[in-house]
């Protein structure tokens, strides 16, 4: 089961309590996964889609609370075998569509004319409890979120700019969640990249466990990733001690090399150099072992550096 159709899974199982959540379910519902069907003789029905069974069962549950109607439950099996069910949540009787299509806000009356709006209602944002069940309603029917393990996507795709600019204002609305719309195709998403800010979506909408899961993920995820960063750094170090050494043993050469200069260099610079290209393989604390006498491995990085220095000193003829 993918984290998506877990996280699904767990708020299809959480009826709204109040009737204001409840609406605000729908609301979000219908403007992701929802339909108007029309009836013939000017009547109309609304269908609720999904290639989830349970999140089928949820969406029939509350529709049929919230309408006191029956709706019925089609399965379409779509050609092709690694295709999934669809599930057509339908809701029938024309004049319950319509007062559930004006009480969420989709079907508004002007001028005598009933209008479809694009905009989230204001009055389904009011309070924070419709706010989570709004949001939730629009993640059950066209959500996503990518396995922690994985990575950190969160997303809402929409049909329309409008709606999508409102969808992401109100998660806008709770604390420190800071969404982003793109367009992709013909479809508009509001979407999440932080961790933290999914983490909170998870909590907003009532999935606990999920959350719990998401933490444990991205804990490990970040652990691992500390370990990645520890074993570069190591990698580095190498690097540098490697061209560190190559850069001495150049040097050690050049002094060496040239009489005038071995000759002005201190004695200790002389056998630095000398020690150097025997031992290039040393460590420094091995090198300043094979100094005669022995000295501190400080000491040994000194008489080093004393021997790169006189190795740049420019010789006159
Ligand atoms: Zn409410």
């Amino acid at each position: 089961m993918s984290f998506s159709s877990e996280v699904k899974n767990e708020i299809s199982r959480i009826t709204p309590e109040k009737r204001c959540c409840m609406t605000a379910e729908l609301a979000g519902l219908l403007r992701s996964a929802g339909s108007i069907r029309p009836e013939g003789e000017g009547r109309l029905g609304v269908s609720l889609s999904t290639s989830y069974p349970f999140v089928a069962r949820h969406m029939k549950r509350i529709l049929s609370e919230a309408t006191r109607e029956n709706p019925m439950v089609y399965t379409t099996k779509a050609p092709g075998r690694y295709t999934k069910n669809r599930y057509e949540v339908r809701l029938d009787s024309s004049d319950a569509a319509m007062s559930l299509l004006r009480e969420t806000g989709i079907v508004t009356q002007e001028d005598g004319l009933a209008r479809i709006g694009t905009a989230i209602d204001p009055s389904l944002t009011h309070t924070k409890c419709c706010r989570k069940s709004l949001v939730a309603g629009f993640f059950l029917g066209s959500g996503t979120v990518t396995n922690p393990e994985r990575g950190y996507h969160f997303e809402i795709s929409v049909r329309d700019d409008v709606l999508a600019g409102d969808l992401r204002r109100v998660l806008g609305a709770f604390t420190d969640i800071k969404a982003q719309v793109v367009r992709r195709g013909d479809k508009f998403v509001v979407y999440i990249k932080q961790a933290e800010q999914i983490r909170d979506m998870l909590g907003i909408m009532g999935a606990h466990a999920s959350l719990l899961k998401f933490e444990e993920s991205r804990m490990m995820r970040e652990l691992r990733g500390q370990a990645n960063r520890l074993s570069n750094l190591d990698g580095a170090n190498i690097g540098r001690l490697v061209a560190s050494v190559k850069k001495q043993i150049a040097a050690a050469e050049s002094l060496l090399g040239n009489p005038s200069a071995a000759s002005g260099a201190p004695p200790r610079a002389r056998e630095a150099a000398k020690l150097r290209i025997r031992y290039p393989e040393a460590s420094l604390n091995e090198l300043a072992k094979l100094f005669d006498p022995p000295v501190s491995k400080s000491t040994a990085y000194k008489r080093l550096r004393e021997m790169e220095a006189q190795a740049s000193i420019p010789q006159s003829e």
